[in-house]
């Protein structure tokens, strides 16, 4: 699919912000921050921008947003989950390299609230040492 059609199927309108959004991070193999987002786009719209149309890619699980340790970081749903059907997952962050993991296969599961409590966001996270950074420790 590409950003059009994912916008299409999400219901989401085709601005050309979103569009660059989705291009950003299609090129992000990690998970970036804000910070770096904002950079990438280069000025080519304000904070406020960003941030109304990141929230409603997020929305629609077209991209995680995971509350890291340091940072605030976005990445773009693989293929499979970018239905928007599937339950939040879990993500990992490695404490040396500081890479944020989408453990796809981990579900978060759908807690019960107490009554009168509405879930907006999941987030899980796992701190750990990735099996990159655990090899070359050997
Ligand atoms: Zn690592
Ligand atoms: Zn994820």
């Amino acid at each position: 699919m590409d950003h059009k059609e994912i916008l299409k199927s999400s219901k989401l309108s085709l601005t050309s912000h979103r569009i660059e959004l989705l291009s950003i991070l299609s090129n992000c193999k990690q998970a970036i921050s804000e910070k770096e987002l904002e950079y990438l786009m280069n000025g080519s719209c304000n904070r406020t921008t960003v941030y109304r149309n990141l929230n409603s890619l997020v929305e629609k699980k077209i991209v995680h947003r995971i509350l890291s340790a340091e940072a605030v970081k976005y990445k773009l749903a693989s293929g499979k989950n970018k239905d928007g059907k599937k339950s939040d997952h879990v993500h990992f962050e490695c404490r040396r390299c500081n890479t944020t993991f989408c453990m796809e296969e981990l579900s978060v599961d759908d807690y019960k609230l107490p009554e009168g409590f509405t879930k907006l966001e999941n987030q899980f996270i796992i701190f750990g040492i990735c099996k990159n950074c655990l090899n070359e420790q050997d």
